[in-house]
């Protein structure tokens, strides 16, 4: 069992440079037993400080951790029954890789060498590492360190594991069949996993949820799948997802969202949700869903003029500038654009997001408020989630 609550986690580090940093901000998580819950965002934004007050390794300011529904705001580390990897290994480099899995269970804990050794060589098993038990962190690899670094936290069959970037200092190759491993070890443990990444393919593929933060601030939780189709503001819009949305300054009038570039007419259902809510916004959209030459139809299609091809092998993106902001555009692989081309684009109504210029809340999502019925309704229904 490891369900794990924040209760209104702060942590705030007092004058820093003559800065009141605030790094935890009130952040209220619920996360299940078994969960495997992504934190994500910017640099800074406190993803490591949240995990390091969950393990015990930082006091927080006020809030509350709850695991099973007890309080462990107050416990060390070594008595929430939690395991953590680190981004560097952590492992001691005069121990052995054997040695460096059974030291916190003998410090921790009463059980004999004997049931020690068990739990190393099966921990070992699970993470094939049963022939490098011997050998010493400086003659292992980056891979094979993390590997004992891993079995290091399943030897404490802890009831969360707690994993700051585990795998950033990886090749790209390496790191690739790691998130593999990672997402089959996880499953078949079925131990909670709080998961920090700054890593866009990491925080869309490996996790049931994820947890975007901001400034210390939660800005959204939920699927991938949601906070990629339906992201509760601006920031997360820009956020989830590579290449980012593109976001451009319009104005509506006569329902059509504009600029001095291109127009969008939207339906009378935006229309009369926008009208409400001012005459500027921020309109965005995503690379893959602009439409691009013989898909265009309609009259909203414009001309732009693409600037760089990047034909990145199962996809290209094309880069133009559009009202003023570079824009990027994804197209098929086989696309014959080159550098210099003019082709008619245009933005399908039923994929805009627009968002709140001021406080960057989401007014349209994927062409309809944020809670009626996506325009796009069988692509969006396919991938949505059950809240
Ligand atoms: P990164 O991805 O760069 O590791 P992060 O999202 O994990 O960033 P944190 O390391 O949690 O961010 O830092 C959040 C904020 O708290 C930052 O502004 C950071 O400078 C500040 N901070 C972190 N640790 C301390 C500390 N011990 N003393 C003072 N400020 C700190």
């Amino acid at each position: 069992m490891g369900e794990l609550n924040l209760e209104m986690l702060r942590k705030e580090f007092g004058e820093v440079g003559g800065e009141h940093v605030v790094a935890v901000d009130d952040i209220d998580i619920d996360i299940a037993d078994g969960e495997f819950l992504i934190l994500v965002g910017p640099s800074g934004c406190g993803k490591s400080t949240t995990l390091r007050c969950i393990a015990g390794l930082e006091q927080p300011t006020s809030g509350e951790i709850v695991l099973n529904g007890e309080p462990v705001t107050q416990r060390k580390p070594k008595d929430r029954n939690m395991a953590m990897v680190f981004q560097n290994y952590a492992l001691y480099p005069h121990m052995t890789a054997r040695e460096n899995m059974a030291f916190g269970l003998r410090m921790t804990t009463e059980l004999s060498n004997d049931e020690i050794d068990d739990r190393v060589v099966n921990a070992a098993e699970v993470m094939d590492i049963e022939d490098l038990l011997d050998k010493k962190p400086g003659e292992l690899s980056g891979g094979q360190q993390q590997r004992v670094a891993l079995g290091r936290a399943i030897v404490r069959d802890p009831e969360v594991f707690l994993m700051d970037e585990p795998l950033s200092n990886l090749d790209a190759k390496l790191r690739t069949q790691m998130r593999t491993e990672l997402q089959d070890l996880q499953q078949e443990l079925d131990v909670t996993t709080i998961y920090v990444t700054h890593d866009q393919t990491e925080a869309m593929t490996m996790g049931d949820r994820i947890a975007i933060l901001n400034h210390g601030e939660l800005q959204q939780i939920g699927t991938p799948a949601e906070c990629y189709q339906e992201p509760e503001n601006q920031f997360v819009a820009g956020f989830i997802g590579s290449p980012s949305m593109n976001f451009f300054d319009v104005e509506l009038h006569d329902g059509t969202l504009s600029t001095d570039d291109f127009q969008v007419h939207v339906s009378k259902e935006i229309d009369d949700e926008l009208t409400g809510a001012g005459s500027e916004f921020v309109m965005g959209i995503r690379p893959e869903e602009i439409l691009s030459k013989e898909d265009v139809d309609g009259e909203d299609g414009f001309t732009v003029e693409i600037n760089v091809v990047e034909p990145l092998g199962d996809v290209t993106y094309l880069y133009t500038e559009i009202a003023g902001n570079e824009a990027t555009i994804s197209v098929d692989r086989n696309t014959e654009i080159e550098p210099g081309d003019e082709i008619q684009i245009s933005f399908p109504q039923s994929e805009i997001h627009v968002f709140d210029p001021n406080s960057g809340d989401s007014l349209i999502t994927r062409g309809a408020p944020p809670n009626g019925e996506p325009a796009n309704e069988v692509d969006a229904g396919a991938e949505r989630t059950e809240a």
